[in-house]
């Protein structure tokens, strides 16, 4: 019988896997045998270090490519499902992970900031989702999986989806709108046999939130809010979405599983 959490032969993509929670999402679903679309943003230094992820991957005898996409753009978003197809001709999992912050006191917030913020924390990965439960509810079932969900959609929220954000409104609105888009979608593919689910992460150490955590003194502020002790790190994640993503949870769907530490135990 196959180990619970084992992902041979499941093809799985993750949206902004070269860096943080994607990277090690991207690594830890290879290394229980998924094969990886690593997807990246077009341009800067994000395609080598998505080449980087593939390569760490197939060193440890997996299997992945790399996609550009911004996950923000339909054309590019329906182009990068197509190559997942094209190269694994199935699909099975997305981890919709990409994601922005753009602080600023709400006098000083530009409709762009704004705009940009929803655009790709919640419209992305509305996109995303769509093109996901397409492929799933389009490709025949397979026959060594009898009994299990046909598709599997995790999404990375954030405690900002119920912890408010003070100047961070564009970003908690968009993760709060991520917990409705995750519920509802679970509600509405659930007769299909297509599980939906997000992880809130808490404080985790990646380049998104570095200015908390990159000195003593703002570690020490930020530890403060986690009463298990310590900062999360991208691993903690990877392996509450290797669960998600396998058939151990079979039966769960539509709930946000926090993996902060603790931190929503406090009140604001
Ligand atoms: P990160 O900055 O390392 O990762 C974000 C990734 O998304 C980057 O690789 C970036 O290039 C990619 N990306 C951004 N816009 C994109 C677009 N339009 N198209 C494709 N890719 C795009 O930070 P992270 O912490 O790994 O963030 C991953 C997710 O986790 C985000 O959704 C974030 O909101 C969420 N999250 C992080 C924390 C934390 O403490 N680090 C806490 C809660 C939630």
């Amino acid at each position: 019988m196959q180990h619970a959490t084992e992902l041979r032969g499941r093809v799985a993509v993750v949206t902004g896997a070269s860096s943080g929670i994607g990277r090690a999402t991207a690594i830890a679903l290879a290394a229980a045998g998924a094969q990886v679309v690593i997807n990246h943003r077009a341009g800067g230094d994000s395609q080598g270090r998505a080449a980087a992820v593939a390569e760490a991957i197939q060193r440890q005898g997996g299997t992945a490519v790399t996609a550009a996409a911004d996950i923000a753009k339909e054309a590019e978003v329906d182009h990068l499902f197509a190559q997942a197809l094209q190269h694994y001709g199935r699909l099975d999992i997305l981890v919709n992970n990409a994601g922005i912050e753009h602080a600023s006191p709400i006098a000083d917030m530009t409709l762009a900031d704004w705009q940009r913020v929803i655009d790709v924390n919640l419209t992305g990965h509305f996109l995303c989702a769509r093109a996901a439960a397409r492929v799933f509810q389009s490709q025949p079932p397979d026959p060594a999986r009898q009994g299990v969900a046909l598709g599997n959609i995790l999404f990375i929220s954030s405690v900002h989806e119920v912890i408010p954000w003070a100047f961070q409104v564009n970003y908690a609105a968009s993760k709060g709108g991520v917990s409705m888009l995750m519920k509802s979608l679970a509600q509405e593919l659930a007769p299909a046999r297509i599980r939906v689910n997000s992880i809130a992460p808490g404080a985790i150490r990646t380049a998104i939130n570095q200015p908390a955590w990159d000195t003593p003194e703002s570690l020490a502020k930020l530890l403060k809010l986690i009463p298990y002790g310590r900062i999360g790190e991208p691993d903690d994640v990877a392996r509450a979405a290797v669960w998600l993503a396998s058939d151990a949870s079979d039966y769960v769907t539509g709930t946000t599983l926090f993996v902060d530490g603790g931190m929503t135990l406090y009140p604001e």
